[in-house]
């Protein structure tokens, strides 16, 4: 007799194996990154169970020689997010997520569960532009580093930490110290030092402060109020490439 063990998740990713089994690779709520399986069926409920389906699952532990199997046993969908799977650059955005929570090297599975929850939400249901969706594609990124322990240092210089002036247009970010740098402390870096630096401009530090808005409820709510059109940002795509290679 199995014990059975329920939680919420999220699925990532859906593959055929050989056995007639169908594996869910899924962000749980209580085991981060998880697989589980379950024997294909044709039941239109079980049809409709795709990528980034919100689910509660019951599930037991198989304990096979070399690792532990989780094999469902019922499930609900609580929210298809079906929306996502019909436009081609939410799918794309949302694949980005699920490549980074692939990676398993994530602590705090609540917390990123419930953040990944909000977005899928926000991407699912609300008219965004393209331009939106690539700022939540970059908050969710830098929200989940935050979460993972990379917090960014941009209130003061990260060397003198003198406060940033505001009446500076562009401010260095150091990608390999992870903050900014004031333009004083910036003549004292050797060349390598300098290598990863990128400027970034006010509004761009302002997207970086909404990252760190304490509550995810409230970053949503900011980011309804404020509107960033693609020539505030200017060097955010170059800013956005050089810290997801440098933290993936
Ligand atoms: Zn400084």
């Amino acid at each position: 007799m199995h014990r059975i063990f329920s939680t919420d998740v999220i699925i990532l990713s859906k593959r055929n194996l050989s056995n007639l089994d169908i594996e869910f690779l899924c962000y749980s709520k209580d085991y981060g990154v998880a697989s589980f399986w379950q024997k294909v069926h044709s039941s239109k409920k079980f049809r409709a169970m795709d990528f980034f389906c919100y689910s509660k699952i019951k599930f037991f532990i198989y304990n096979s020689f070399d690792e532990n199997i989780y094999k469902i046993v019922d499930f609900d969908i609580l929210d298809y997010n079906y929306n996502i799977r019909l436009d081609f650059q939410k799918l794309e955005i949302v694949s980005f997520f699920s490549k980074i929570l692939s990676k398993n090297i994530f602590k705090d599975c609540k917390e990123i569960f419930y953040l990944l929850k909000e977005f899928l939400y926000t991407i699912n249901y609300k008219e965004l532009s393209f331009w939106d969706l690539e700022i939540l594609k970059f908050l969710f990124f830098m929200k989940i580093l935050q979460l993972d322990g990379y917090g960014f240092q941009i209130k003061e210089c990260l060397f003198c930490r003198s406060f940033l002036p505001e009446n500076v247009k562009t401010l260095y970010f150091s990608v390999d110290f992870g903050g900014i740098i004031c333009n004083k402390c910036i003549q004292n870096l050797n060349f390598y030092e300098k290598r990863n630096l990128v400027l970034i401009n006010l509004k761009i530090l302002k997207l970086l402060k909404i990252c760190y808005a304490k509550d995810v409820r409230d970053f949503f709510v900011l980011n309804d109020q404020i509107f960033f059109k693609k020539s505030d940002l200017l060097g955010f795509d170059l800013f956005f490439e050089k810290v997801s290679r440098y933290y993936i």
